[in-house]
């Protein structure tokens, strides 16, 4: 058989195939044929695969770009808080200690003053005692 008699063989063969005339197809060619086709299929769907996983882990990082915007932005609203708490303690510490200077009450006020400010969680802003490691409220250590 030469080749391009083999050539159009297949050809006839590929048309059958396609038409699913099968039984005129001569099964050594019918498998490759078939073989050739799931091949093809693999590898498209391998193309599929990593244009999907490229896209997924393109979502992935803009996901976590998000979360971390997010974490970011409530860290701060924190630190704002905190910062605000301490703020007003402070006020209130300054009040005291012009009470303290009215009503020479020496013994109850002194003890404010010398108090340390409090502390606050820097994760979810719960005052925590200032000696402590761990925040009560969410578990962070500080
Ligand atoms: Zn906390």
């Amino acid at each position: 058989m030469t080749l391009n008699q083999e050539q159009s063989e297949k050809n006839i063969a590929k048309k059958e195939i396609e038409s699913e005339n099968l039984e005129k197809v001569p099964v050594k060619v019918y498998i490759k044929a078939k073989s050739k086709k799931i091949k093809l299929k693999a590898k498209e769907n391998a193309k599929i695969l990593k244009e999907k996983s490229k896209e997924l882990s393109k979502n992935i990082i803009i996901q976590a770009k998000i979360v971390g915007q997010k974490i970011h932005k409530i860290s701060q609203d924190t630190q704002r808080k905190i910062h605000e708490k301490q703020e007003e303690w402070r006020e209130q510490n300054r009040q005291k200690s012009r009470e303290n200077e009215i009503n020479s009450d020496h013994e109850i006020n002194q003890k404010d003053i010398r108090s340390d400010p409090p502390k606050f969680c820097p994760f979810c802003g719960q005052q925590v005692s200032p000696g402590g490691k761990f925040c009560p409220n969410c578990g962070n250590s500080y």
